[in-house]
């Protein structure tokens, strides 16, 4: 793990461990309305849907679709891996719950907007940061390999 680049790691505190430390236990978490079932992010004391309190924490399915992403060229700080791609993804499970977070182990040219993705963690200290990853392997688009067109012919 030497060369992971650097991070400025989030304050944990009492209202959001649930999410920073879930993957820990490989858990994406969220708050959740108990009443309303509505996913609240960030963490908030009250439902931003139905406006009760009755919240508890729940986790998700982890996939996640990419809604939009810029590639950064900018070597802000030393790290082996530029460029690479800040994304806004969704959830599947509701319309809105999204987070901002990188494109992991996938080519800064492979990441594209509508592109299905799923949670992996990288643990930093007493964090583990939600990154995504392609569902789908990387190398399936090789199949457009130039198939050589009948030349010549009777
Ligand atoms: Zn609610």
């Amino acid at each position: 793990m030497a060369d992971l680049p650097f991070r400025v790691l989030p304050r944990v505190t009492a209202n959001n461990q649930h999410f920073w430390r879930g993957g820990e236990h490989g858990r994406l978490q969220f708050l959740r309305c108990v009443p309303c079932r509505t996913w609240i992010h960030p963490p908030s004391p009250v439902c931003p849907s139905c406006y009760r309190k009755e919240l508890e924490v729940a986790a998700v399915s982890g996939l996640a679709t990419v809604l939009t992403y810029t590639l950064n060229h900018q070597p802000w700080v030393p790290a082996p891996d530029h460029p690479y791609a800040i994304a806004i993804v969704e959830l599947d499970e509701q319309p809105g719950l999204r987070l901002m977070t990188n494109i992991a182990n996938c080519s800064a040219d492979r990441v594209a907007i509508g592109m299905r993705v799923r949670v992996v963690f990288e643990a930093r200290e007493d964090v583990w940061i939600p990154l995504f990853e392609p569902q789908a392997p990387e190398g399936r688009a090789q199949r457009g390999e130039a198939e050589r067109s009948p030349s010549g012919g009777a």
